[in-house]
């Protein structure tokens, strides 16, 4: 079988994160949400996770060549033979560029790049919606998809629901307008290459996950043409 080596793109609120999760699932491919590699270096204190350390602590960006090396540990391990989801990088489109040289010195190739497509309206509905328990954040509802029984009050503890500052209008439409800037060029460079896949991301997450498989079994299908 040929390698699935994705990559996710999405706006904030696509449901990114649920569909990369069910992708390792079906498909038994390690998930590497970039944010999670980074925390989790930085946490376990390896060679690469001291170096970002350094700049965080400073208040700085880590730097590309840092996450780069990280992300090729993990694409290069035996865990990544058959395919690896990377999600949350590359975020530009020179880290792009920086992700394809390193591909090309381990001798792989992305299979594609997966963009769950959600208008700006339906992100903000979704995401403006969410109310988060005061008292434990993973408590989580939603004014219209997943309403608490009893308005404003948490269904599993009682505790007062608020609206984070992530999820104000405001912040999401901030957070949209950087989301704009900086994926699109990414997502024109990805179509350059031929490998861009846009998935309908307003329908339901079973319905977007049943649009992913058939679209990855029609690569598959195509790779051993
Ligand atoms: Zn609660």
């Amino acid at each position: 079988m040929s390698e699935l080596n994705l990559i996710l793109l999405g706006p904030p609120g696509s449901g990114k994160g649920t569909q990369g999760e069910r992708l390792q699932t079906d498909f038994r491919l390690p998930y590497y949400a970039t944010g999670d590699i980074l925390r989790a270096a930085v946490r376990d204190g390896t060679k690469l996770g001291r170096e970002a350390k350094e700049y965080m602590d400073r208040g700085d960006l880590v730097p590309d060549e840092v996450i780069i090396a990280m992300i090729s540990d993990r694409i290069e391990s035996p865990e990544a033979a058959d395919g690896f989801i990377l999600d949350g990088f590359p975020r530009t489109s020179a880290q792009a560029e920086a992700l394809d040289a390193e591909m090309d010195q381990l001798g792989k190739r992305l299979t594609a790049a997966i963009l769950i497509e959600v208008s700006d309206e339906e992100v903000v509905r979704r995401l403006s919606g969410r109310r988060t328990c005061a008292k434990e954040g993973s408590h989580i509802f939603h004014v219209e998809f997943d309403p608490p029984s009893k308005e404003g009050v948490c269904d599993v503890c009682g505790g007062k629901l608020t609206v984070r500052d992530d999820d104000k209008p405001e912040v999401v439409r901030y957070r949209l307008g950087q989301y704009h800037d900086k994926t699109e060029p990414l997502i024109a460079y990805y179509e350059d290459k031929g490998i861009l896949r846009r998935v309908d991301g307003q329908l339901t997450p079973d319905e977007v996950a049943d649009r992913i498989r058939a679209l990855l079994a029609t690569l598959q299908m195509e790779e051993q043409l």
